[in-house]
């Protein structure tokens, strides 16, 4: 439609710049395009999520719906960044399958302003719902041990807008990470063969730890909420996770 209005300045320019803006233009058409597909998989995804009772709020939807997965998948996975399983992001490790993010966002009941620890970065993606999902006060400490993967997340966090509400550590976070404790909510996101105490300790009280424990193979997510002295574990069923390695972890 407008196509005619839009080449209309190229008419009289010299050929070679003609064809210059004219591959732009199209080249600049693709990648809104492009842009408005990724939305509209986006939107379905996350439909999809509601609709199989992954996602249960509004909070966790509008989450979502707000962080770009694409940005978070490397080129060569691109086209199947809104596919509902988890993809390959390089060194044997994986960005989670947006099912089991849906899961742990809600899991972990976010809400404005929370102080959150995530163990297992990956590509950053994950964070960066949690990061959506508890507001501009709030705050994400991502570690990862794998140094180029932390690298590719700080990229994609930045690239996101996500950079000044999460920091990636570099390092073994499979004990937790004092540093910064206590923590109203950690999340792991690889599987430990039991939950770590000193991770136990890093919780603020009424804080909770959400943690796959099990096997190479299988685990059970476990929600371990802290009162006090006391903590209490649930089980929120069967997942899947690449393990936990470090001092904490699998060794
Ligand atoms: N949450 C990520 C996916 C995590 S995959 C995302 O959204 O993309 C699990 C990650 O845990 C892997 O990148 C792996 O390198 C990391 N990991 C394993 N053991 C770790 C440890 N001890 N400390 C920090 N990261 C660890």
């Amino acid at each position: 439609m407008n196509r005619f209005v839009a080449f209309k300045p190229f008419v009289c320019g010299p050929p070679q710049r003609n064809a210059f803006l004219a591959i732009r233009h199209w080249m600049a058409e693709g990648i809104v395009a492009e842009g408005r597909a990724m939305e509209e998989a986006r939107r379905e995804l996350v439909d999809h999520l509601r609709r199989s009772g992954y996602v249960e709020t509004d909070l966790v939807a509008a989450a979502m719906l707000a962080v770009p997965r694409e940005l978070f998948v490397p080129p060569h996975n691109r086209p199947a960044s809104y596919a509902d399983h988890p993809l390959d992001i390089g060194h044997g490790q994986t960005i989670s399958a947006p099912h089991m993010v849906a899961i742990m966002v809600e899991a972990m009941a976010p809400r404005e302003g929370l102080r959150v620890l995530e163990v297992g970065g990956g590509s950053g993606y994950h964070a960066a719902v949690i990061a959506e999902a508890i507001g501009p006060r709030g705050q994400v400490w991502s570690v990862e041990r794998i140094e180029p993967l932390a690298t590719a997340a700080r990229r994609n966090l930045e690239a996101a807008g996500y950079a000044e509400r999460v920091t990636v550590l570099v390092g073994d976070g499979s004990c937790g990470w004092p540093e910064h404790a206590p923590y109203d909510r950690i999340s792991v996101a690889c599987a430990a063969p039991a939950v770590p105490d000193p991770m136990r300790a890093e919780l603020a009280d009424g804080g909770s730890l959400l943690i796959p424990v099990g096997g190479p193979y299988v685990q059970e997510l476990l929600r371990v909420t802290r009162s006090g002295d006391r903590f209490d574990v649930e089980d929120l069923g069967g997942c899947v996770f690449v393990p936990l390695r470090g001092r904490c972890g699998h060794i």
